[in-house]
């Protein structure tokens, strides 16, 4: 049994001696993926597609209550269209995968494969906007999109990945910016109140914004090991694409006007800042909200009398009071099954056997702390919603602590490039706006920047960079 248990945990390398190679073994050890014949694709498995699911389930829940509906668009994007927006087309162009044959005959023009759809919302949009009875137009999309990336890991980078995009047309410019900021709040509540992620809200500088854009907003996160990862999007577009894609309407003043519109949209990444904000060496740890299985109910002893009913019993209990709960009744030793549920991060195990059930008790188990303890099994239903909120609120507090120690103010570019090789982490500096300073702080300190934050502090009166007036004070980092 022990001998079990231990070959269990040992397959995954210790996060500090290797973390991408932790990473990876988590991925593949708890089931949430498998590698393909076809490079850089990957299979999401049950458990993580059921991760998947229930992000879906909530934000699709949220977009439907702020008036947004679902559509489905082709995955084929003529040429054509997609050139008709210059910024956007050089921005996808690198990663553009190509249809050139369809069956035997080779196509006089090449359909691309939607890396993502604002040229066939627009196309669409230019159908069926024509008055401003027709606006706000608030479509959202479900579906996967394919980018030729060069390299790939497991939910970070694929060519082929689950996304959802946002795409609405307003009357006017207020509106379109007000819908901008609202999204990108909902993906900012959601990371922290769901998946118990804290993350730094702001706008992206001019180089690391959308393709297109006249703003992006994004929430940046911190992974363990300190790296940063972005971990949503929301895009303000002006009217640049209505008036490419030709989109007018008439207005109240009976003129015709151009509307105003965003994208927004997040993805499978979400999982990869799962994993790499809460897992531990024994392989993940799930924040309770998102959690497939909440509570894995384990029977002690499961072969004496009317310990399996009495463990069904309280399995029966905690569904109908809403829990997502598993009993495992198998025949692998409990040793074992403590390890695998460990390693799959369920954030509560329930042990119940014969003496358990004498003393109208059973055992909570958390997955976080590991703490154990013995609780009655009259108030279940409450004890256990008590402790997955718990749960959730001691991996926020831990992720915050991660983020709040790892921010450092610099105040020159030798003292940014000495604090991130030192420390890692976001480093935090006053900006000039210009692009050179942005592109020397890559070159010499390997960060890109990751936002302009909302929240604005003032450090110092001049760029760290080039020691010219600041304009901004701006975060800076190593990013997946
Ligand atoms: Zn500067």
């Amino acid at each position: 049994m022990a001998q079990d248990n231990k070959k269990q945990v040992e397959q995954i390398t210790d996060m500090e001696a290797d973390f991408a190679q932790w990473y990876t073994d988590v991925c593949r050890k708890a089931e949430l993926i498998d590698y393909t014949s076809m490079k850089g694709m990957f299979i999401l498995r049950p458990y993580g597609y059921a991760l998947w699911e229930n992000i879906q389930a909530i934000l699709d829940k949220e977009f439907k209550e702020t008036g947004h509906e679902n559509v489905y668009l082709p995955m084929l994007i003529p040429e054509s269209l997609l050139q008709k927006e210059k910024d956007h087309v050089e921005g996808f162009a690198p990663e553009c995968a190509w249809v050139t044959q369809g069956g035997s005959e080779k196509l006089e023009e090449k359909l691309c494969i939607r890396p993502t759809s604002e040229t066939l919302f627009c196309d669409h949009y230019s159908h069926i906007i024509h008055s401003h009875r027709d606006l706000p137009k608030l479509y959202n999309q479900w579906t996967s999109v394919l980018r030729w990336e060069k390299t790939s890991r497991p939910f970070l980078r694929h060519r082929e990945f689950l996304w959802q995009e946002g795409h609405t047309m307003h009357a006017t410019a207020e509106e379109a910016i007000e819908e901008t900021e609202r999204m990108f709040n909902i993906y900012a509540n959601f990371y922290e109140n769901v998946l118990a992620i804290p993350v730094v809200k702001g706008k992206k500088t001019d180089k690391e914004k959308f393709s297109g854009a006249e703003a992006t907003y994004t929430v940046e996160c911190m992974m363990h090991d300190r790296k940063a990862l972005q971990g949503g999007t929301s895009h303000y577009f002006g009217d640049g694409f209505a008036r490419a894609f030709d989109i007018t309407f008439t207005g109240k003043d009976n003129q015709l006007h151009h509307p105003f519109q965003t994208s927004w949209g997040v993805s499978t990444r979400m999982i990869a800042g799962i994993i790499m904000v809460h897992g531990d060496n024994r392989g993940l740890v799930l924040p309770p909200r998102i959690a497939p299985t909440q509570v894995m109910v384990i029977p002690v002893a499961q072969h004496k009398e009317g310990v399996l009913e009495a463990n069904r019993a309280v399995m029966d209990r905690l569904k109908s009071a809403g829990f997502r709960v598993k009993m495992d009744d198998s025949d692998n030793s409990p040793g074992w099954k403590f390890a695998e549920y460990e390693m799959k991060g369920v954030p509560l195990r329930l042990e119940l056997g014969p003496k358990d059930m004498e003393q109208g008790q059973c055992v909570l188990v958390r997955r976080d702390s590991g703490e154990k303890v013995f609780v009655s099994l009259d108030k279940i239903e409450q004890t256990v919603g008590e402790m997955l909120d718990e749960i959730h609120n001691g991996l926020y507090a831990r992720a915050k602590k991660n983020l709040e120690e790892h921010t450092f103010p610099a105040f020159s570019l030798e003292e940014a490039k000495a604090t991130q090789a030192e420390k890692g982490g976001f480093i935090k500096t006053m900006w000039c706006g210009e692009l050179e300073c942005e592109l020397k702080m890559k070159e010499e300190a390997g960060m890109s920047s990751r936002c302009i934050p909302l929240e604005q502090e003032h450090l110092a009166d001049v760029c760290a960079i080039c020691g010219k007036p600041a304009k901004h004070m701006i975060y800076w980092g190593v990013a997946y």
